[in-house]
């Protein structure tokens, strides 16, 4: 039988095992403390121009990261020559000081949008790389944690009408790759039709053409596809609201940029006129660009482009402005397979995920050099990516091959 006493020894007892197993737990938290990690200190900062905007960031630990901006092709890399005042003898881990530090020091050159901020993304990414890679965890852990391990992914379908000899290769690729959404270009510059090479108020016969372009999509693709259809904001606002009207029967995904992106109310017009979702906000930078446009409900889905809109921490917080209209993000996305992974960690950590743009698929060239960019490979398996649990970004660029891709004068990480 257990008397009091020998219950009262074994609740000591174990009492004291409790406080072994505490001090253990602080020995413990003590010698892995990210908080007492050696700091690190950034040493310098190189870039390299492919597609788009390399930055890699190195420190005195020999830790490496890397970031990738878009549409920062032509003045990037003296853009980032003159981000080293913020950079260089500061710990990468301290992302939203420098980020802020560089922000804020380009307001009196009027530089919150374009190459200024896209530059100013791919130095954040790589920051984010490097702080993953120095605590020993997954980017999406650092940004909140995952509410889902995989990306879904569309494709640009790479042809839109029934007159291309490739629209049946190309239709096949979509399905056979495993897509389960899919997006076409239905403007057209150049369509015969036009009467006017400047203006942009389409035609019944543009009109018609435009509307063909998902008609025969639609038919192509197998319902369980989702369609998408951009416009590039090129034209005027009544062209973009009946657009928007004639194809309300296809239940597209989304229309993309019916109208010019400055115009803030002449996009809200556009959505409050039609029952086809309007998306928008490609060409938009930080969080300040897209608050007028969450405010006034001008878009059913917002697409920032993660490498040229402020980067992960930036995206993060639109998305979560977005949020709180209920709109989900579809983030814009021309970046190589490491920008494209770096997307996927904060859309493995936001709730109001829908779906991630790729562009790689054509011509066969540009499929075989997604597949090589990474040492691991092609990171898209039947229309999903898998974020990794791998430190960082988790991927390493196959920098022998993608030097020999690398643009005509550019230097390689110099
Ligand atoms: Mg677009």
């Amino acid at each position: 039988m257990i008397s009091r006493r020998s219950l009262f020894k074994g609740a000591a007892g174990s009492l004291v095992g409790l406080l072994n197993l505490r001090e253990l737990s602080a020995a413990v938290q003590t010698s892995t403390s990210p908080s007492r990690r050696p700091k690190l200190k950034i040493t310098d900062v190189r870039t390299a121009f492919v597609r788009s905007l390399h930055v890699r960031i190195y420190t005195d630990q020999g830790l490496v990261g890397d970031g990738e901006g878009v549409d920062a092709v032509s003045g990037g890399s003296s853009i980032v020559a003159g981000f080293r005042f913020a950079l260089v003898g500061q710990d990468p881990l301290n992302v939203e000081a420098i980020f802020e530090r560089l922000r804020t020091s380009g307001i009196f050159a009027g530089a919150q949008a374009g190459q200024y901020v896209a530059a100013l993304s791919a130095v954040e990414i790589a920051l984010w790389d490097l702080a993953g890679k120095a605590l020993g965890l997954p980017i999406y852990q650092l940004l909140g944690g995952r509410v889902r391990e995989r990306i879904r992914i569309y494709c640009d379908s790479g042809t839109n009408n029934r007159s291309d000899p490739k629209a049946g290769e190309f239709i096949s690729q979509i399905i056979d790759l495993g897509f389960t959404a899919a997006k076409i270009d239905i403007d057209d510059g150049a369509d015969p039709a036009r009467f006017d090479r400047v203006n942009w108020t389409a035609n019944n016969a543009e009109i018609e053409h435009m509307v063909d372009k998902v008609a025969f999509m639609r038919e192509s693709l197998p319902k369980r596809i989702d369609l998408a259809a951009d416009m590039h904001g090129r034209y005027d606002a009544g062209t973009g609201k009946r657009m928007a009207r004639e194809l309300e029967p296809f239940k597209l995904l989304w229309l993309e940029e019916p109208v010019p992106p400055e115009n803030v109310d002449a996009m809200r017009d556009v959505r409050e006129s039609t029952h086809t979702p309007i998306c928008g906000g490609e060409n938009l930078f930080l969080r300040h660009g897209f608050r007028e446009l969450l405010e006034k409900r001008a878009v059913d889905i917002i697409m920032p482009d993660i490498q040229k809109c402020g980067g992960l921490l930036e995206a993060r917080k639109i998305a979560d402005m977005a949020h709180t209209y209920y709109v989900p993000m579809a983030p814009h996305c021309q970046a190589s397979p490491m920008g494209t992974m770096a997307s996927c960690h904060v859309l493995a950590a936001i709730p109001n995920c829908l779906v991630l743009e790729w562009h790689w698929g054509h011509p066969a060239e540009r499929m075989l050099q997604w597949k090589q960019w990474v040492k691991e490979g092609d990171i898209i398996e039947r229309g999903f990516v898998t974020v990794p649990d791998r430190p960082g970004i988790g991927l390493e660029m196959n920098d022998e091959f993608v030097r020999k891709l690398q643009r005509p004068g550019a230097t390689w990480f110099a």
